[in-house]
């Protein structure tokens, strides 16, 4: 199962804000067992995010979506998307009643920029944001599924904790492990490497990361990785590997 990230906010493209939402949801999504396929970071406009989602759509089955869900002039991800694939918004009952009751409590108006927050695609469903206000948006499109998420890292996080049983691949499983090699060069890696993909017959990954130790001594950190249709045969699949590359480089590893 194909996913796509899809990251927005002028903020992120200046450098002003790191894309630390693209990390954490690709790892929740790639152990939720999905192949993330690709991400793309694009502007608070209607034209741009209408182009991303458009573009997502045409290659992954599922697409999550992350900023501009707030009440202010340039969140425009639910209005956007709503008219990129010609779906009318209307106000959400479960997310009006949530925001109402929210605002009454606070005794704050529920004004027109914060009812916009309930005003989402026809047919969506809205999942209540434990954290801050503007609720996330899951959306089935012809099949595929558009999740939309806040910006605001606790809030994307919590909302997305909140959907992942409902958003696991059934029957894929994802497993890695990781092994830290001393004083050994990424290219006398290299055949191993070869040699061990081969044996795992497609379903192990090895990508060898290279780094500096805390002591500034070059490292080479060996990440193993499969995924398969049990969380058993996921973690078998790598255990392997694993114990093969510990015996031959027994020497480097843990000095
Ligand atoms: P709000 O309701 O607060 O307006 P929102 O869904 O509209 O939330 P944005 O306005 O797009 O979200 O972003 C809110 C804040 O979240 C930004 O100022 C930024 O600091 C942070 N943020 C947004 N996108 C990301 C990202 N991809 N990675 C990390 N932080 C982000
Ligand atoms: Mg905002």
């Amino acid at each position: 199962m194909k996913a796509t990230i899809l990251t927005i906010g002028n903020e992120i493209l200046k450098g002003r804000t790191v894309n630390t939402n693209l990390a954490h949801i690709g790892r929740v999504l790639t152990y939720a067992g999905y192949e993330v396929f690709r991400a793309l970071v694009v502007k608070d406009t209607l034209d741009d995010i209408s182009w991303g989602i458009k573009s997502a759509l045409s290659f992954s089955d599922f697409i999550v979506t992350s900023g501009g869900l707030g009440p202010t002039f340039d969140d425009m991800t639910v209005e956007s998307i709503s008219k990129a694939l010609g779906i009318e918004l209307e106000i959400n009952g479960k997310a009006f009643a949530e925001l109402e009751t929210r605002y009454k409590e606070r005794r704050l108006d529920f004004t027109e920029a914060r009812m916009k927050m309930a005003r989402l695609p026809k047919g969506a469903d809205a999942i209540i944001n434990p954290v801050g206000s503007a609720p996330g948006v899951m959306l089935r499109y012809e099949g595929k599924t558009i999740l939309m998420l806040p910006g605001v890292p606790e809030e994307m996080k919590a909302l997305l904790d909140i959907v992942l049983d409902k958003i696991k691949v059934p029957g894929r499983s994802y497993y890695e492990e990781t092994a830290t090699l001393q004083g050994i060069m990424e290219s006398s890696l290299a055949p191993l490497i070869i040699r061990e993909m081969k044996a795992g017959n497609g379903k192990i990954y090895i990508k060898s990361h290279p780094g500096l130790s805390e002591t500034n001594e070059r490292i080479l950190e060996v990440e193993i990785s499969s995924s398969d249709s049990t969380d058993m045969l996921a973690k078998e699949n790598v255990k392997r590997a694993m114990e093969n590359i510990r015996r031959d480089y027994r020497s480097y590893i843990g000095k």
